[in-house]
């Protein structure tokens, strides 16, 4: 057998194919990753939970298995991680937040269910900003997650904790949540690989909703290939989730490995590379696009006019949603309960444990998205959001009228120093400028690592197709991966400084 602490560095599809091979157990692999957890992750904190002998009970089950002559699903005995967001039957499920502490559902998430049955060893549950609401993991009540390419850096968010664990090698497979941009923008920032499929691909059962009508879970991996494997497997119908679609999904992973983009037209979105974005940020991306047309790529310019105005129709839609979503919060059914000691009535109850269960941001956004439905506004605030997503929906399909599909940096600028932008909540949100619109149109995207950019910290940049041809973004983001990868000689993550010691 392998040793089993060199086989944490591969991608998730060379450790399948290492467990296929009888090279290393299940257990081993799953072994080395919580090692690796508990040497660095003191210094990261991705994890607010980790799940040891849930992970390790899968470990033995598929070792079994395998063990027996069973012919197992692609990824089985490969460890992943999951956002706590996601609900865990018998993990502790917070969504980052205070008042969700100490509550352990007694459910599974349907994509939950589906890691559990394909033998996904889950490690834990990854740090957040509380309920999805942020840019950096800084809104998190449980501290912030560290970005393992310069630890007194962002890791991205929401979903920095997932992003952090892939790219410091904690585990190879995470799995995120985009309402604005979470899978992407922590993928860019951190040298790894994010995916938000289309809006009702993926069941949401289970998921904490954050904004209904923009909530995406999705992959996050250090390879495009893994991401396919892994977004084929949690992807599907499920009658549990009322906006779920019915099939007709490409094969990602056939797309992944195609590594052609012969007459593939690559659109520029106009709106979304100039003003505001970092020098070197347009630099690593367009020398991407200058790879894929040597590779036999279009490269088309579109404009989309009306995604000036949807940074702003998000901030009405989306807390607007939340405000509604977070009102089943009220001490009454989950975690934290706070009475206070004078008044012990049902609505001092409900008003003591929002007060202290929620964070700063938080109430700014249930507060906003109150404020944007009420009676007076609702028609000037959240109708005129509406109409904006309208816009936006066409912008796309006329730019899918020019171009197979849409390219543009992920995030303006490559990860910025811890709490830079916590007392700034418009220069927080103008990090989701280039990924909101996807959410708004319910339109796929990838985020693959395009260099290295400011300060030596990883780029991305983002393609954007049209609603069910996520197999598209496999097939121009491995192609793109593949020739990034021959001029760098290897992997981006290859180049990040030590971890501890450990070599990253
Ligand atoms: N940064 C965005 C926000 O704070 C996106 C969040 C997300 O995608 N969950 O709303």
């Amino acid at each position: 057998m392998a040793p089993a602490h060199d086989t944490i560095r591969l991608s998730a599809a060379a450790m399948a194919a290492a467990l296929a091979a009888g090279e290393v157990s299940s257990e081993d692999l799953t072994r080395a990753h919580l090692a690796r957890i508990a040497d660095v992750d003191g210094d990261l904190n991705a994890f607010l939970h980790v799940s040891e002998d849930d992970a390790l009970t899968t470990a033995r089950q598929v070792d079994a298995r395998r063990a027996a002559g069973e012919d197992l699903p692609a990824l089985a005995g490969v460890p992943v991680a999951v956002k706590d967001v996601v609900v865990t039957e018998g993990m502790p499920t917070t969504a980052g937040s205070r008042i969700l502490e100490g509550w352990v559902p007694p459910y599974d998430a349907t994509l939950v269910t589906k890691l559990r049955e394909a033998g996904l060893p889950i490690l834990g549950k990854t740090n957040m900003d509380e309920f999805a609401m942020g840019s950096s993991t800084e809104t998190s009540a449980y501290g912030p997650t560290r970005n393992p390419w310069d630890r007194d850096r962002i890791p991205g968010g929401s979903g920095g904790g997932s992003a952090a664990a892939v790219a410091a090698f904690e585990a190879p497979l995470a799995i995120g949540t985009d309402t604005g941009g979470s899978i992407r923008q922590p993928g860019a920032v951190t040298g790894t690989v994010g995916v938000k499929p289309t809006y009702g691909s993926i069941s949401r059962y289970g998921l904490i909703a954050m904004a209904s009508s923009l909530d995406q879970a999705g992959p996050v991996t250090r390879t495009v290939e893994d991401a396919a494997l892994l977004h084929e497997l949690i992807a599907g119908h499920d009658p549990r989730d009322s906006t779920s679609l019915t099939g007709g999904f490409g094969s990602f992973l056939d797309a992944a490995r195609s590594r052609d983009v012969a007459g593939l037209r690559v659109g520029v979105i106009e709106e979304l590379e100039g003003e505001g974005f970092a020098p070197e940020v347009r630099a690593r991306f367009t020398e991407s696009l200058a790879a894929l047309e040597r590779a036999g790529a279009e490269i088309v310019r579109v404009s989309c006019p009306n995604f000036r105005y949807a940074l702003g129709a998000y901030y009405l839609i989306m807390p607007s949603e939340a405000s509604s979503n977070l009102a089943k919060f009220d001490g009454m059914r989950y975690g934290l309960r706070v009475v206070p000691e004078d008044h012990p009535t049902a609505e001092s109850v409900m008003k003591a444990t929002r007060g202290q269960g929620f964070g700063a941001e938080v109430k700014r956004r249930i507060l906003l998205g109150t404020y944007a439905l009420s009676a007076g506004y609702y028609d000037a605030y959240y109708g005129s959001a509406q109409k904006v997503r309208t816009l936006v929906q066409r912008d796309f399909a006329s730019a899918f009228e020019k171009a197979d599909v849409l390219a543009s940096p992920t995030s303006p600028t490559v990860a910025f120093r811890l709490g830079e932008k916590t007392d700034d909540p418009m220069a927080m949100y103008l990090n989701d400028i280039a990924t909101i619109p996807a959410n708004l149109a319910g339109t796929p995207g990838i985020s693959v690592p395009s260099g290295l950019a400011e300060d030596g910290l990883p780029a991305g940049i983002q393609f954007l197709a049209p609603a069910l041809a996520d197999d598209r973004l496999y097939r121009v983001g491995g192609a793109l991966e593949a020739l990034l990868e021959d001029s760098w000689g290897g992997p981006l993550l290859a180049q990040a400084p030590d971890l501890k010691g450990a070599s990253l």
